[in-house]
Parts: C-alpha cells; sequence; structure tokens
C-alpha cells in the first residue's frame, strides 16, 4: 500500500466533506488513517502459509477442538464501515490439528480485508477445514455492523449471525449439534 498516496486521497476527502485539513487537529489526520487502513486491511498482503506458519501438528485423537468467543473486527465492503462481534470455530481433525493460536489469525486474516459477514464465515471455514484437512468444521460468527447502526436503518440492537458448516459438521447432525452445544447455542 502506497501510504503517500492514501494520504493525498485523504485530504482530499476531508476537503469534500466541508473540513478543513490544515486545521491543527486535522493536520496528521491522512497519515494516521494511511496507518489505520494498511493495519486494518492487511489480510490482503498476507495469506495463509504465512500465517499458519508451519503451526500444524500431528495428533493421533480426533475429539472436537472449539475456539469460542473470538473477537473479530472488519469493515463490510459496502460502506467501509466497522462490523465486529463474537467468532466460534470447532473442528474435527483426522491426523493433524493446528497451534491454539492460529485459528485466531486465520480470522484475521480474513476479518482484514472488506468482506461481508456471510463471506467472511465461509472463508474462514474453508482455510481450517484446508489446513489440516479436517473431517469437518463449523464456524459461527455474530456480529453488529455500524453501517446498520449508525445509518439507515439505524438498528442500534440488532446482531447477525452467520455459519458455515463443513464436511461432518455439514453431513452428520449430531456432529453439528455438538458444536453448537459446546458453542452455548441451540441452535443456528
Ligand atoms: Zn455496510
Amino acid at each position: 500500500m502506497n501510504t503517500e498516496r492514501v494520504e493525498s486521497l485523504v485530504r482530499e476527502l476531508l476537503l469534500e466533506i466541508g473540513e478543513d485539513p490544515n486545521r491543527e487537529g486535522l493536520q496528521k489526520t491522512p497519515l494516521r488513517v494511511a496507518e489505520a487502513m494498511n493495519f486494518l486491511t492487511n489480510g490482503y498482503r498476507s495469506d495463509a502459509t504465512t500465517v499458519i506458519n508451519g503451526a500444524i501438528f500431528e495428533s493421533e485423537a480426533n475429539n472436537m477442538i472449539i475456539v469460542r468467543d473470538m473477537e473479530v473486527y472488519s469493515l463490510c465492503e459496502h460502506h467501509m464501515l466497522p462490523f465486529f462481534g463474537k467468532c466460534h470455530v470447532g473442528y474435527i481433525a483426522t491426523s493433524r490439528v493446528l497451534g491454539v493460536s492460529k485459528i485466531a489469525r486465520i480470522v484475521d486474516l480474513y476479518a482484514r480485508r472488506l468482506q461481508i459477514q456471510e463471506r467472511l464465515t465461509s472463508q474462514v471455514a474453508r482455510n481450517v477445514m484446508d489446513s489440516v484437512g479436517a473431517e469437518g468444521v463449523g464456524v459461527v460468527m455474530e456480529c453488529k455492523h455500524l453501517c446498520m447502526m449508525m445509518r439507515g436503518v439505524e438498528k442500534q440492537h440488532s446482531f447477525m449471525t452467520t455459519s458455515s458448516v463443513l464436511g461432518s459438521f455439514h453431513a452428520d447432525e449430531a456432529t453439528r449439534l455438538e458444536f453448537l452445544n459446546l458453542i452455548g447455542r441451540d441452535q443456528l
């Protein structure tokens, strides 16, 4: 990302909304916005191999592994406004498992892009599935969207829930119910 170019675009934006980019409080704003955008979209400039960084381990057991209540912060692709909430991921390993922090890193890899929540959910599920050759994966995401809360319909308290279930989580109802039970939900 070209920081100087983004800075000049933010200056233009400030002018268009009727601001004075030279007033004291705004002088460093273009730089700060550029740095924030660089961080919030760094998923475009990374990939799963880099993020996982070899943290895949052999495992004999094939019980369900759950990481619940991970914070997720992303930007909606329609308005470039934040949506944020919780993400729960479960999978059943066949012979390999991911290092414990790597699920959260996979979530961030896809969250730090312009997204819709549905695609973010399915990209996380697909990536966990493919990274370890899981028997099945389930991802549930519950988010609030600032584009709904601050503008448009101005619904302050609505959560959007999305889910993606692959492999045995899709095919086997008992597995899916066990996953939902472990993340504290009784249905999708
Ligand atoms: Zn939006």
